[in-house]
């Protein structure tokens, strides 16, 4: 086994979500989203500005270059965006410098739109890793083997969105075999979508591949706007049928989320459009009543090239009440107890 292979063994997230007692490896999390937000009190300098100004920092901003796409999935939660909309580049440059004045450490570059069809992919790519921000790129994966085998070195993880509506084929597998040989660093995983009528084989090539080039793990989920649509724990039976090793399976179940409240994650973890503009979190397209597949107004935080005035305000939170449901609640019970007074702290 080569060093990258034994990295990437320790590192695979433990199959535990199936058992009833929610376990995750925080450590090696990067994005759920739902999870107790350790990683928020491990980081010195966001506790720093929350105890001593009580402001927060847009540690892990996540950025949408482009809205343009190679595909057309049927449950694509962006499709009602302006599919041309994206970011000159040099404006681009500009809001990563002042997001990088007011401690930004980590990107998600993602959609959106296929971020590989961004004209300038490898020089936004370079300009984040010059400014010693990590990246990770979410990509549907059909253009990785176009990037500059550097560019693609860079990154600290890359998760590759694949869903059953699309064949594995192996004309895709091979292109997608060399691409991942030759970044051997790089933590791969796979987010694939179940449909509603879920073709088995197709996910097992998914797993077969996952497990063949040592990916992180493979998140098996349902389409977020008909969340009840796949059984996972029959799922999981069907798979081990096949006598397959799922380890490296996350088996996603939708749970029921809790209305949303004081909204602080914004000012944390911002997500920046290809319209250059900021959003409170990166699911606001399914959180409103009546979800609109597009990034919705109300929850617009301002212009990217504001960043400073809008950070400059995190103690006061947006309003979230009109989120028929939150995918960070926890955050924002933290955040919101980071930033506000609290009584008799010794009593823990
Ligand atoms: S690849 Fe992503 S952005 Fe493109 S259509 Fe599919 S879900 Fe939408
Ligand atoms: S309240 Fe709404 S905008 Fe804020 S984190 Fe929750 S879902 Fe996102």
């Amino acid at each position: 086994m080569t060093a990258a292979e034994a990295k990437k063994q320790s590192k695979v997230i433990p199959n535990k979500r199936m058992t009833g007692v929610k376990e995750i490896d925080i450590k090696t999390s990067f994005t759920a989203a739902d999870s107790i937000p350790i990683k928020v009190l491990l980081d010195k300098d966001v506790i720093h500005h929350a105890f001593t100004q009580s402001r927060l920092i847009p540690v892990h901003i996540q950025f949408l270059p482009t809205n343009k796409c190679n595909l057309n999935c049927k449950f694509c939660s962006c499709s009602e965006r302006d599919k041309a909309q994206e970011i000159d580049f040099g404006l681009a440059k500009k809001i990563i410098n002042l997001c990088k004045q007011l401690g930004t450490k980590s990107v998600t570059i993602t959609g959106g739109g296929e971020p590989l069809l961004y004209k300038q992919f490898n020089e936004l790519i370079e300009y984040f890793w010059v400014k010693r921000i990590k990246i990770g790129l979410v990509s549907n994966g059909l253009l990785l083997h176009c990037a500059v085998p550097e560019t693609i070195n860079k990154l600290t993880w890359c998760r590759i969105s694949n869903s059953d509506e699309r064949s594995f084929n192996d004309v895709y597998k091979k292109k997608l075999s060399n691409v991942v040989n030759a970044a051997p660093d790089v933590d791969w995983a796979f987010s694939h979508v179940v449909s509603t009528a879920p073709n088995i084989d197709e996910i097992i090539k998914v797993i077969d591949f996952a497990n063949e080039h040592h990916f992180t793990h493979v998140r098996l989920v349902s389409d977020l706007f008909q969340p009840e649509s796949v059984d996972m724990q029959r799922l999981k039976t069907k798979i081990l049928q096949k006598g397959l090793d799922d380890s490296k399976v996350i088996y996603q179940e939708r749970k029921a989320y809790a209305r949303g409240g004081d909204c602080y994650i914004g000012y944390l973890k911002p997500l920046i459009g290809a319209d250059a503009k900021v959003y409170a979190c990166c699911g606001v397209q399914y959180a409103l009543e009546r979800p609109s597949k597009n990034l919705p107004e109300e929850l617009c935080l301002g212009e990217a090239l504001d960043m400073e005035n809008i950070i400059a305000r995190s103690s006061e939170p947006l309003n979230g009440t009109i989120c028929s449901k939150c995918y960070y609640m926890n955050y924002n019970i933290l955040l919101k107890g980071l930033l506000k007074e609290v009584e008799h702290k010794e009593f823990v």
